[in-house]
């Protein structure tokens, strides 16, 4: 792995950075530790006319066989800072590398509740922002109140409020690319005592043995396949439009039988792809594809997917 510049790799193979454990390498690659070095690596890009891409822990991508050409930057900026917004009030800002676990633990440690309903999601918090995480009725964008992006080209850092992210179901103005995100600031409650933090602590553990025990939990991006819009669909269950992908899958049959190569679908989940230990990123763009077209020949409906596809000349999956 050749040395470019002090900041920037050259050829860093990426299947050791995301959770599929697959795909090739990064032709340049760069893990800034401060909002100067990660201007630094965008103007290098800009100077080379490199494309780049961001990545965080990994957790919902997949990267292609062929790898990811340009630049390709990991945010290691991994500081946590805590203040008092009033009497019942607390401000967390975290910067994009700071791992969600870890983010989670020393809120709990400073009695600042809330984001223990994201206990178990895997992931940095730049792309728990990029796709605004949730879970049941959870997004992260009811906690964040600020943050500070950089802009791609200009490599200018600006100051932002929760509006500017125009936050949606698995969307932030972030899929736009034309910002990255440096820290992210949110508004958490603060435990009146520590019977509070102990009934939180509580919570994350349920969620947490919950989670375990109906998902599996290494070799996936979680759900790989984003869940219909109601415009979509036109299935019904008690007056509501089922828009679970995962409810669509799983009358198929597809859950612990569909397989290709190393990567199978999860016999836990029908939504959720795994890596048996031997698949390549093509196995499992294979597989998908297979998904799509048995819910689309069944239901007129075709899954699209949450997992950010990197890397890929063409778009591979089904449209
Ligand atoms: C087992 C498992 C369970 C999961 N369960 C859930 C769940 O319940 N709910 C849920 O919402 N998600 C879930 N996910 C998906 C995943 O945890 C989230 O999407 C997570 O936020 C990904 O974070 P990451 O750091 O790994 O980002 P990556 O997967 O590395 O990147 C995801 C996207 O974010 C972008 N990005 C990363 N950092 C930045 C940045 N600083 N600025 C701009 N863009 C950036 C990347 O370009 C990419 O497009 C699950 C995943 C797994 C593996």
């Amino acid at each position: 792995m050749p040395l470019i510049t002090p900041d920037i790799q050259q050829h860093v193979p990426l299947a050791d950075k995301n959770w599929f454990k697959t795909g090739g390498a990064a032709e340049y690659y760069a893990a800034p530790t401060t909002a100067a070095e990660f201007s630094n690596a965008l103007m290098f890009a800009q100077q080379q006319k490199l494309p780049v891409t961001l990545i965080g822990q990994g957790a919902n991508i997949l990267v292609s066989d062929a790898g990811i050409s340009g630049l390709v930057v990991r945010p290691s900026l991994n500081d946590i800072f805590f203040s008092q917004l009033d009497d019942t009030n607390m401000l967390a800002t975290a910067q994009a590398g700071v791992d969600m676990h870890e983010l989670i633990e020393q809120c709990l440690a400073h009695g600042a509740l809330g984001l223990e309903e994201f206990s178990g999601i895997p992931g940095t918090v730049g792309g728990s922002v990029f796709i605004n995480i949730h879970y049941f009725e959870f997004l992260l964008s009811n906690f964040l109140v600020a943050a500070t992006v950089i802009h791609a080209q200009t490599g200018q850092i600006l100051e932002v409020n929760r509006d500017w992210f125009n936050f949606g179901y698995n969307y932030s103005t972030l899929h736009e690319k034309q910002h990255y995100l440096i820290d992210a600031t949110f508004k958490l409650k603060h435990a009146a005592d520590a019977t509070e933090v102990a009934y939180a602590r509580g919570r994350r553990k349920e969620i947490i043995r919950h989670r375990v025990a109906r998902y599996p939990n290494s070799g996936t991006c979680g759900s790989f396949f984003r869940n219909f819009f109601p415009h979509e669909v036109t299935l019904e269950s008690q007056g509501k439009k089922l828009i679970y992908v995962a409810y669509y899958l799983d009358k198929l049959g597809v859950k612990g039988a569909l397989a290709v190569g190393g990567a199978g679908v999860s016999y836990q989940h029908a939504n959720m792809l795994v890596n048996h230990g031997t698949a390549t990123s093509t196995d499992l763009i294979a597989l998908a594809r297979t998904m799509q077209q048995k819910v689309y020949d069944a239901y007129g409906i075709m899954p699209q997917p949450e997992c950010r596809l990197l890397g890929f000349s063409e778009y591979p999956l089904l449209t």
